[in-house]
């Protein structure tokens, strides 16, 4: 097929105290006493929003521990986990970051899919629907809420499960979720969408739906990053929905230069994608002269700390796994660089790069 038949979220709800819909939500998609398992960040445990999760029957709450982006050793052992104790399951809801919506939408495929979520990296490996599963942002940026991945750290790569059955059958955005999301954090995963729309906008694979998608989200995380100071709800507001337009613009399209250096940071040192990507970020100029510009500017603005020198004192051979992970993303530079890319970005000038990073 030369056109993309692109799989939506089916349901979403939008809203400031939608959370408190998710018992009624759920209610038609029990199956008999087959529970509903929440993951929640383990950010929230001990906080209000833990009480508030709408248990019943067996239903079973587990904090997810994303000190470490998810790994398919952790995704394995979750599902098989439910799978001993309870057969199956009526559905997952993942509460919390990018990490968290992953870690949801694998456990649910590895429910129904056979072996171990390592087999299914890749792009429409998956075999079989997973089990009914909700995702639940309480931070926005990631875009993971609307896209049809789950990146997860196997054995030999980072990559997604990338198929027609990960995206979620329904989403509650309710920006009441990230008001205590520290400052850093808040703005690295912010940059991941602002990031994503500058990728996909000015990238050669650009059409008219990416770029509808794109522009409003450009401009939300304009009006909330560089027009005004301070934070308040409707940044929240703005910036979930931000999330959610950039996540559908580059499932139409596809990210960048930004991203496909900061997944060779992201494998060979663990740095986290937010804060990778704004690391990578702050150096391309040369690629993207007028959002880096702009993102240097809301950095200063908005008060954040950027972590530089982070490749100093590495390897030739760790600069080697760095290269060899980056360049391996070959649709990243394609949209990035056009179909020669490989001329331009040649691994000398991609060496140069990590080492200024
Ligand atoms: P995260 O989920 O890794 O969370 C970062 C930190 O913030 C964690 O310590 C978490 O406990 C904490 N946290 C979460 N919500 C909070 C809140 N409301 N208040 C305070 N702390 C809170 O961060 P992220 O940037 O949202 O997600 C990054 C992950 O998303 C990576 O694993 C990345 O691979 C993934 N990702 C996935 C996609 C996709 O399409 N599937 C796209 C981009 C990124
Ligand atoms: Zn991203």
């Amino acid at each position: 097929m030369s056109f993309r038949n692109f799989k939506m979220v089916s349901y979403v709800v939008y809203g400031r105290g939608s959370f408190n819909q998710l018992d009624e939500i759920l209610a038609p998609h029990r199956k008999g006493d087959a529970p509903m398992i929440f993951l929640l960040d383990h950010f929230f445990e001990g906080k209000p929003l833990a009480g508030r999760v709408p248990l019943r029957g067996k239903d079973q709450l587990i904090f997810a521990d994303v000190t470490y982006e998810p790994k398919t050793t952790q995704v394995d052992a979750l599902a098989n986990q439910l799978k001993e104790k309870f057969g199956t399951v009526s559905g997952i809801i993942g509460i919390g970051g990018g990490s968290v919506m992953d870690l949801a939408k694998a456990v649910s495929l590895m429910m129904n899919n056979p072996g171990s979520s390592a087999d299914y990296q890749g792009w429409d490996l998956v075999k079989h629907a997973g089990v009914y599963k909700v995702g639940i942002p309480t931070l926005s940026g990631t875009g993971a809420e609307v896209s049809r991945t789950t990146v997860l750290t196997g054995p030999t790569r980072k990559l997604g499960m990338n198929s027609d059955f990960t995206p979620f059958d329904q989403i509650v955005l309710d920006p009441e979720l990230t008001k205590d999301a520290p400052a850093n954090q808040r703005f690295y995963t912010g940059m991941d969408c602002y990031i994503h729309c500058i990728e996909s906008l000015e990238g050669t694979y650009l059409n008219e739906f990416s770029k509808s998608y794109g522009e409003k989200a450009l401009q939300l995380c304009q009006d909330i990053y560089v027009k005004r100071s301070g934070w308040d709800e409707t940044c929240d507001d703005k910036l979930m929905m931000a999330s959610y337009a950039g996540g559908m613009s580059i499932a139409y399209s596809q990210v960048g230069v930004a991203h496909a250096v900061s997944y060779g940071l992201s494998y060979l040192l663990g740095t986290k994608h937010g804060i990778g990507n704004c690391i990578v970020m702050n150096h391309l100029e040369e690629y993207y002269p007028a959002g880096v510009k702009e993102f240097k500017y809301m950095v200063e603005k908005n008060q954040i700390d950027i972590p530089a020198g982070i490749c100093k004192g590495l390897t030739d051979e760790q600069f080697d796994a760095m290269i060899n992970v980056s360049l391996g993303m070959k649709p990243l530079w394609e949209n990035a660089l056009g179909k020669d890319w490989e001329k331009q970005m040649t691994r000398d000038k991609l060496r140069a790069l990590y080492e200024k990073l």
